[in-house]
């Protein structure tokens, strides 16, 4: 018999199905190189004394760092529950019921979801082979999109878009739609960041988070950046207390002068692990592509992906198996990690025979 809450559940959530994240689906395993976090675990300090107060609804401090280090003003920011709070957001904020987000697969899952969580339409206009956006098939199936949802570096290919599309699509739907650029892993590519452009583009807004480069990903913390205009409206929906202190004061010492000087020196050794890696698995003969990658996993191809992601999973070394979506057939993603955890997870690849 169906449960009282069954009977209740709004229609567009009985059928969902949640976001497979790295941690909700796979559990066990040492080394984990299947959620794109940073193997580095740094130190903060916490204040206690103001925990009885609710926190401000933007901490300023907090903004202003964000805004310094993004090159913005800081009415140009808004901090959330991570970039995925900001994706509900845009959705939230723009969508009306009968209209729709674009997305172009494959990509980041939690556009559709966000979508279908709220009763929003997904129009799904595939990338062209290259990863590059399919223009042409974007202009067919512009009516009733009010938001598009382009990530680059894209999770989970690595690719980018280039300058010349994103602008593209800002002209395609200037007056019409928001156009949200996800930057999740600007730091591996920051000469691509589009940044700048918001006082040039009123349609335009960019998604940021901690969890990536600033190793950030337990505290929950992400921006958007984009015309005040944006921001205001998007401040209407959020809650009223959405950064915590603890999170407040923890972003606010990663995103300091030495902070950031730290998250740099973090980012050349996970650099230099990525190369480490990339270089080895082009010379496995089991792997028949490995992808070129502006951020900080790689994905590969291979006829054994079964047979090597369960030998990882033996060794306790997690990645992550996208071969079930378009375009990415026989692909598996690897999260660089550490130097060790690197070594690791090449010589189970290197010993093992297809
Ligand atoms: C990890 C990721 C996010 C989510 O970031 P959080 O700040 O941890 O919510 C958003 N977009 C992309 C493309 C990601 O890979």
């Amino acid at each position: 018999m169906m449960s009282l809450a069954e009977q209740l559940t709004r229609q567009n959530i009985k059928g969902l199905v949640p976001y497979a994240s790295a941690r909700r689906s796979m559990s066990g395993g040492s080394i984990w190189l299947n959620a794109n976090e940073s193997p580095f675990a740094n130190e903060y300090q916490l204040d206690c004394s103001v925990l009885n107060r609710y926190p401000d609804f933007q901490p300023a401090g907090l903004i202003n760092a964000y805004a310094d280090y993004a090159g913005v003003t800081n009415k140009q920011v808004l901090a959330s529950r991570g970039a995925d709070e900001a994706i509900e957001l845009l959705i939230r904020t723009f969508c009306e019921d009968n209209e729709s987000i674009m997305i172009c697969p494959p990509t980041y899952g939690m556009y559709a979801i966000s979508a279908e969580t709220c009763n929003i339409n997904t129009k799904k206009v595939p990338l062209n082979p290259d990863f590059s956006l399919n223009l042409a098939e974007m202009e067919n199936n512009k009516a009733d999109v009010k938001l598009v949802f382009i990530c680059t570096p894209n999770n989970p290919t690595g690719s980018l878009i280039s300058h010349q599309q994103i602008k593209a699509v800002l002209d395609m739907f200037k007056d019409k739609a928001i156009v949200a650029i996800d930057e999740a892993y600007i730091e591996f590519s920051p000469e691509s960041t589009v940044a700048s452009w918001i006082n040039d583009y009123p349609n335009l807004a960019i998604m940021r988070t901690l969890s990536k480069a600033f190793a950030l990903a337990g505290i929950r913390c992400g921006f958007t950046l984009a015309n005040q205009n944006i921001i205001e409206a998007m401040s209407k929906v959020i809650p009223p207390y959405p950064i915590s202190w603890p999170v407040a004061q923890i972003a606010s010492q990663a995103l300091s002068a030495q902070g950031i000087s730290r998250m740099q020196t973090q980012l050349e050794q996970i650099n230099e692990q990525k190369a480490r890696i990339a270089q080895a698995l082009t010379e496995l003969d089991y792997i028949y592509e490995v992808l070129p990658s502006a951020s900080n996993f790689i994905m590969f191809r291979t006829h054994a992906k079964k047979a090597i992601f369960d030998k990882l999973i033996e060794e306790g070394i997690l990645i992550r198996d996208y071969s079930s979506q378009v375009m990415l057939d026989n692909s598996l993603r690897i999260s660089v990690g550490s130097k060790e955890e690197t070594d690791a997870l090449l010589s189970v690849m290197q010993a093992f025979k297809a």
